[in-house]
């Protein structure tokens, strides 16, 4: 077993270099380096998910997952008027998994198939890989793009999973004198990475709460990246019509804390240790996200935990059905992966549903009671 700082990667010696020359770099230039540097990063040369990776995601636990939100993006499209030619966006498709489902599910309107237009908008190249390779034989026009603003504008339905968590984040510390950024520079011998504050106050124009207000020692963070996002998808519904489904984990209110974490290997990893080997991810602001969506002009619907979205969408049949006629072993393992997606304490009740509408759409299945 690799020991937490035994192993040494190298885009830790290039941040170190690069700190050492210049001075310590933000939390959100950290993420954003050791999540998508173009040669080094985690997500540019890795494929990380799966049973064989370092986290599982729900379209890996189960088949029911992308199903269901492949027949809310059908409910929807037929709420948009079943327009003849649509968007169909994903943001971080990861394997491709989340998008077989959808389109498998979706068979079953093939005037919805005929119409869309499936834009993959992914940074990683093996991940681009192995989408193609999971989608080539889908049957449907699929295109990848970098950046979902170099999507051509359509009226547009995009689904995010897990994608929010990966945007960068700035993390400030309610210091002795207030707040203070917290930066990444180096570690006292000079030879490896440690968090550090900012000796001068952050710039009047960045958002944060009375520092009068707050104890000394406290964490705030700002998700400035995840906000700019939300925006962009609010601002495309609103002027070319349709929905975004975003699921990820994460808090309703901003509030104090530290949520910036690492995982590998499926077990949690310090932060700064062999940067490009480990995903790091932030919790979801939704009450940002809500308030990035009303600025655009759109609607906002939810948050709502996993576990009532999906039981509402259907998941208790979805699962008698598929179950009908199998094995039971297969009955168990079919089980288990929705429990497993809707139980409280597993990912039911932290992971979280959330929609940004166009105005003037009905309210999207899954989010009333
Ligand atoms: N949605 C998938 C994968 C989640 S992992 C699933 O549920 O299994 C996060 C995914 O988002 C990866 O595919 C990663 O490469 C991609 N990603 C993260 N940030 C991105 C960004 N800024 N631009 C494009 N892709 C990004």
């Amino acid at each position: 077993m690799t020991l937490a700082g035994a192993e040494r990667t190298a885009l830790e010696d290039r941040l170190v270099a690069l700190i050492r020359a210049r001075g310590p770099i933000t939390v959100a230039d950290y993420m954003a380096d050791a999540l998508f540097h173009p040669q080094e990063g985690y997500y540019t040369a890795r494929s990380p998910i799966g049973a064989e990776g370092d986290f599982i995601t729900a379209p890996e636990v189960s088949q029911i997952f992308g199903e269901l939100v492949g027949l809310w993006l059908v409910q929807s499209w037929i709420d948009m008027g079943s327009p003849s030619a649509f968007n169909l966006v994903e943001l971080g498709p990861g394997r491709g998994v989340l998008m077989q489902d959808v389109l498998r599910a979706a068979r079953l309107r093939p005037a919805f198939l005929d119409a869309a237009h499936v834009l993959l908008v992914e940074t990683g190249g093996r991940l681009r890989l192995e989408q193609r390779r999971r989608l080539k034989d889908s049957g449907v026009r699929i295109d990848w793009a970098d950046r979902f603003a170099d999507v051509a504008p359509a009226p547009t339905l995009l689904v995010a999973n897990e994608f929010f968590d990966c945007l960068p984040i700035r993390q400030f510390v309610r210091g002795t004198v207030g707040w203070r950024e917290r930066l990444v520079g180096l570690s006292p011998d000079g030879a490896g990475l440690a968090f550090t504050l900012s000796p001068t106050p952050p710039e009047p124009a960045i958002d944060l709460p009375p520092a009068d207000d707050v104890a000394e020692g406290a964490i705030f963070e700002l998700p400035d990246a995840a906000e700019s996002a939300a925006e962009e998808i609010a601002k495309a519904v609103v002027d070319h019509g349709g929905r975004a489904l975003i699921i990820d984990y994460g808090h309703l209110h901003d509030g104090f804390g530290e949520t910036l974490q690492a995982v590998r290997r499926h077990a949690p990893w310090p932060v700064l240790s062999a940067p490009g080997a480990a995903d790091i991810t932030a919790h979801v602001n939704f009450e940002r996200l809500t308030r990035a969506a009303f600025n655009a002009g759109a609607g906002a619907h939810g948050p709502v935990s996993q576990g009532a979205f999906l039981e509402r969408l259907g998941l208790p049949f979805r699962l008698e059905r598929l179950s009908h006629g199998k094995p039971p072993e297969e009955v168990m393992r079919l089980h288990q992966g929705a429990q497993r997606l809707v139980s409280p304490n597993q990912m039911g009740e932290l992971f979280k549903a959330f929609c940004i509408s166009a105005p003037g759409l009905p309210a999207p299945q899954g989010f009333q009671s």
